[in-house]
């Protein structure tokens, strides 16, 4: 009923019993009584009257009543939450007329705060969110006296007032909550986890409302704090949410049921966000090397069991948290390493991919099955997935050319890849603009230290002036096959460089050139192109050398053997570079095919004796082959009376000469030795 409408029905009836009570009283003192009323006895107009007032004194009651019974209703409902418990405005007004009171004597005030609610509504949205509170308030409510005065101070925060409360009083009630919440997480994906603060008012410890409930903040926080340190999302929670996404999610990959790259990344991103500690999740991409070589042998439908079984595996892993197929042999996975270094964590997804790996050998046994993999930890919770999954790629990419399966991401490599990204970017222009600059570095012959040849290096110049090192981009042109075009480049500076100083006469000294391996891959591409220089700029073929590192024969000896011989058969010489830095056997050395051995540099860093000894036996055991002896990295006087003692023909190093530019170089040989 309408507030205003029951006022004006009050004063109606106040009127009224008024206005009648008035003429009673005036007919009973004026004793005056109209003609034709006189005809009724006088008790019974009395009589009725009276009746009257009662009846209307009953119902200006009841209305009063009412009136207060639905005063009362409406301040009920100005004061009740949603949750069923009372809202902030009740909470106020409880604490403000407790403080009213003689005493806060014995008051104990309680207050809880949600974990995770944010996170609870970002996940899974509000509705969700919503379903915690009210489960909270109701966990709240079970858990507590008739008497308690329970309140929804904010969003996911809660108090609990008790009167007349002993820490033994509280302390049960606070354990009773966590019981009942216990009971409700069973089963539940999304588990109700709260802290909780309380203090209580005593002799000792006096407190007003506002101060009790600044205390049990500050214990509450506390308690948070704690808390935080013991993850709340513990692994098996975390698992059962991904577990109830697996299982709703479409965005499957349809060879291994795994997720699709974009559900993946959707669900990891839930996960990061969920977890308490995010510092413990990985993201890890993993890909089957050679498994093109793999395909070819055992055909698409056993590779692709291979592929299944890597899925199968990997997903029951206890680390493995969710798992997806990025395309072909690539996959990704979030894992959950808890309670362990980074180093301890790496070693645990190594070993299972290489146990994985021994396994699957048993099986496909002509091939050797190897997983490299990736690893990015992810830092923080705000964290970009999709920045976190490419890190882990740019990782696994890394151990192509390391001799490890499984590498951590470093900034490092991100910088590499930018590098890389940029080497490919600007190669092809920077080739047109002669960014690229030919440097000579000279050998000297040990009988006389006279220049006796030089070998040709790459530098780039860039336009802003920096000056970059092979190192710096000559893997990357390897990779990209873009090598070849590089060192077609360097070759016609050398011919052209050596047929200008014929025609005018200078002196011509001969210049060794390396040669990259993927030309083994088409030798003759690389004969044809040589004839063709040796036409467009006729020298003698005595001029130049081809440098071919040991590794290189080593890994590709039947081509290198055929490649020589072509290039013998021009007359040209070829130089095995990097002798013994790790390849070659004794045995082998004998069927040689080269005419020049240049010993690696690493022999003459290590100054042990031992060294020096091995170094001084295999340059008289390469000399008995009746090669020519190179020794690279001459740095120092030492180096060269060394050297003095061997067998050692031609020296090259830092000692002597830098690789320097070829006008340079030229000044060099006019001058007089
Ligand atoms: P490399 O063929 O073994 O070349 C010798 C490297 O040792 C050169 O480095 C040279 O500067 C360096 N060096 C020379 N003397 C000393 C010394 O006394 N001490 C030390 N520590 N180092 C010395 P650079 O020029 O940086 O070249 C590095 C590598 O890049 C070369 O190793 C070669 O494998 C490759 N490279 C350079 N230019 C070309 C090219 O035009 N084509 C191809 N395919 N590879 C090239
Ligand atoms: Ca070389
Ligand atoms: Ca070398």
């Amino acid at each position: 009923m309408n507030n205003r409408y029951i006022v004006f029905l009050l004063y109606l009836c106040a009127g009224l019993i008024l206005s009648i009570a008035l003429v009673q009283i005036n007919n009973l003192a004026n004793n005056h009584i109209p003609a034709e009323a006189s005809a009724v006895p006088l008790y019974l107009q009395f009589r009725s009257s009276q009746t009257i007032t009662l009846i209307l004194a009953f119902v200006s009651v009841s209305v009063l009543f009412s009136r207060e019974g639905i005063t009362r209703e409406l301040k009920r409902k100005a004061y009740a939450d949603v949750t069923g418990i009372k809202n902030k405005h009740a909470c106020l007004e409880e604490m403000s007329i407790l403080d009213c009171n003689d005493t806060t004597l014995n008051i104990g005030f309680a207050l809880f705060d949600l974990n995770n609610l944010k996170k609870v509504n970002d996940f899974y949205g509000h509705e969700k969110g919503d379903e915690l509170i009210q489960s909270f308030a109701t966990i709240l409510k079970q858990a507590s006296d008739k008497k308690y005065f329970l309140g929804r101070f904010g969003g996911d925060e809660f108090i609990v007032i008790i009167r007349n409360c002993t820490e033994e009083i509280m302390e049960t009630y606070i354990t009773k909550t966590r019981q009942l919440a216990e009971t409700y997480n069973r089963g539940k994906a999304t588990p109700l986890s709260f802290a909780c603060g309380y203090a209580i008012s005593t002799k000792n410890n006096y407190f007003l409302m506002d101060d009790l409930l600044k205390e049990a903040d500050k214990n509450m926080y506390k308690n948070k704090k704690l808390m935080k340190s013991d993850p709340l999302m513990a692994p098996s929670q975390l698992s059962k949410i991904l577990d109830s996404e697996r299982t709703s999610f479409i965005g499957k990959d349809g060879l291994t049921g795994l997720f699709n790259h974009d559900a993946f990344l959707t669900v990891v991103k839930k996960a990061v966000l969920m977890s308490e500690a995010p510092q413990n999740l990985a993201i890890i991409s993993s890909d089957i090397s050679n498994f093109r070589y793999i395909n070819d042998t055992y055909g698409y439908q056993e590779s692709n069991q291979l592929l299944k079984q890597f899925a199968k595996e990997l997903s029951a892993q206890p680390f493995c948290l969710c798992a997806c197929r990025l395309y072909s042999d690539n996959f990704a996975f979030l894992a959950e390493l808890p309670d362990i270094s980074h180093e301890d964590a790496t070693e645990l997804i190594k070993e299972w991919c290489q146990h994985f790996s021994s396994t699957m050998n048993q099986t496909y046994r002509r091939s050797r099955i190897i997983i490299n993999s990736g690893l990015y930890f992810i830092r923080e919770s705000s964290e970009g997935v999709d920045s976190a999954l490419s890190y882990a790629n740019i990782a696994r990419k890394h151990t192509k050319a390391s001799p490890l399966n499984i590498l951590v991401y470093s900034e490092a490599m991100e910088q590499t890849e930018k590098t890389k990204v940029e080497v490919l970017n600007t190669f092809h222009n920077a080739l047109q603009t002669h960014e690229f600059k030919l440097y000579l570095q000279p050998k000297i012959l040990c009988s006389d230290k006279s220049i006796c040849g030089a070998e040709a290096l790459i530098r780039w110049q860039k336009p802003n002036g920096a000056l970059l090192y092979p190192n710096e981009f000559i893997p990357v042109l390897e990779q990209s096959g873009d090598i070849l075009e590089m060192d077609y480049y360097v070759y016609e500076q050398i011919f052209k460089y050596l047929h200008q100083q014929l025609t005018e006469r200078e002196k011509c000294i001969p210049i060794s050139m390396n040669v990259s391996r993927i030309h083994l891959m088409r030798p003759f591409d690389f004969i044809n192109h040589i004839r063709r220089l040796f036409a467009k700029y006729p020298i003698p073929a005595s001029l130049i050398l081809f440098e071919l590192t040991e590794s290189t024969y080593i890994q590709e000896m039947s081509s290198a053997l055929l490649f020589i011989d072509e290039l013998h058969k021009l007359d040209i010489k070829v130089s095995m570079d990097d002798f013994g830095s790790g390849y070659s056997s004794l045995e082998a050395l004998k069927d040689l095919p080269f005419d020049e051995i240049k010993f690696d540099k690493s022999f003459l860093i290590s100054s042990d004796s031992n060294s020096r000894k091995i170094l001084l036996q295999l340059m008289s055991l390469v000399n008995s082959l009746n090669k020519d002896i190179v020794c690279e990295g001459v740095e120092s006087y030492e180096n060269v009376t060394l050297l003095d003692q061997c067998n050692c023909d031609i020296m090259q190093g830092y000692y002597y000469f830098r690789p320097m530019p070829i006008e340079e170089f030229r000044r060099q040989l006019k001058l007089p030795t």
